[in-house]
């Protein structure tokens, strides 16, 4: 099913992020995972692609995983990174021809050892122009990624605010945002584009499960998201302490969800990490006091 007619009729989704596995082991894993997650009353689920051609295939190998087991529709990560618009043209062939009805348009971060991102000759600069690609081809629905915070490499929020605005206006249809621990920057990110869009476009919170301090450090230096000083001070006196970080970590990300939803964002994105049990306990609170359906 495409998202963009899922959306019309579901005000709130229930989604979950997963990665290929790299080996024999993350495949078993990612299996129960998704057996766990997806009877919690998931709406869609995303697979993450990464710049190697390997992992490419394997984007797709999970998503074909996903469609056979569970129904449930699926959308594939798709970035700029080392791909002419022709082999990008190839790629759309392959997953219309998967069943694959739904794409996260997104630049991509540059492939390691890189410093910064350079756009392939014959392909893609931004985001903004794959979804040109997407839409021209017009057999997807379409959507991108946001940054309540600033994407690392903007200008300024206010020239990412306007990046953003023009992936609504050339046609995505929703976008999920990158992670982040307050809602503030969520929310002043949604006003800002609605009132340049004259309408409230569909911006989805992505959502960290918080359970160790320092994966949770080393995740925010790679995705340049900040851990605001109370979140600080909730978890890293505990640190030492699995259990007590765990446990007070996924209270503040369900403070952090049921707050959001509050002020009326249009759902969760879960970036599971291929294990279920926290993602598990978080959708199970959200249920239980209301605040999912
Ligand atoms: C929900 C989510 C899922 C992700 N999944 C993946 C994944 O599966 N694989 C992966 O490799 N990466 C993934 N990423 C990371 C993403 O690819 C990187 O953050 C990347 O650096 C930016 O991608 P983008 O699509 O936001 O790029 P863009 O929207 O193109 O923005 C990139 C930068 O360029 C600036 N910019 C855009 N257009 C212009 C313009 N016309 N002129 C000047 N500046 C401009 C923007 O402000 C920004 O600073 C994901 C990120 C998120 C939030």
């Amino acid at each position: 099913m495409r998202l963009d007619e899922l959306f019309a009729r579901r005000p709130r989704t229930l989604s979950f992020e997963f990665f290929p596995p790299k080996n024999e082991r993350g495949w078993h894993t990612l299996e129960d995972t998704i057996d766990q997650l997806i009877p919690l009353g998931a709406d869609f689920v995303s697979v993450t692609y990464g710049a190697g051609g390997g992992t490419r295939e394997k984007t797709r190998e999970v998503i074909e995983h996903i469609a056979k087991n569970t129904g449930v529709p699926a959308m594939a990560h798709l970035t700029c990174v080392n791909a002419t618009k022709a082999e990008l043209r190839g790629l759309f062939d392959e997953y219309s021809a998967h069943g694959v009805a739904n794409l996260l348009a997104l630049r991509g971060d540059p492939p390691k050892g890189q410093p910064r991102f350079i756009p392939t000759d014959g392909g893609c600069e931004y985001a903004s122009d794959l979804i040109d690609l997407i839409r021209a081809d017009g057999r997807f629905a379409i959507l991108c990624a946001a940054f309540p915070e600033k994407h690392p490499e903007a200008a300024s929020r206010e020239a990412d605010w306007a990046n953003l605005c023009r992936k609504f206006e050339k046609g995505a249809c929703a976008a999920i945002t990158q992670c982040f621990f307050e809602p503030a920057p969520y929310l002043d990110l949604r006003a800002h584009v609605t009132a340049a869009l004259g309408r409230e476009p569909r911006i989805i919170p992505g959502i960290l499960p918080v359970t160790d301090w320092a994966a949770l450090v080393r995740f925010c230096a790679v995705c340049g998201a900040s851990i605001p000083e109370s979140l600080r001070e909730t978890l890293e006196p505990v640190a030492a302490d699995r259990v007590e970080t765990r446990k007070r970590g996924i209270a503040a990300t369900i403070r952090l969800c049921r707050e959001l939803l509050e002020a009326g964002a249009p759902g969760i994105h879960l970036y599971a990490l291929n294990r279920s049990t926290a993602a598990a306990e978080i959708v199970t609170a959200l249920r239980e006091s209301g605040h999912l359906d």
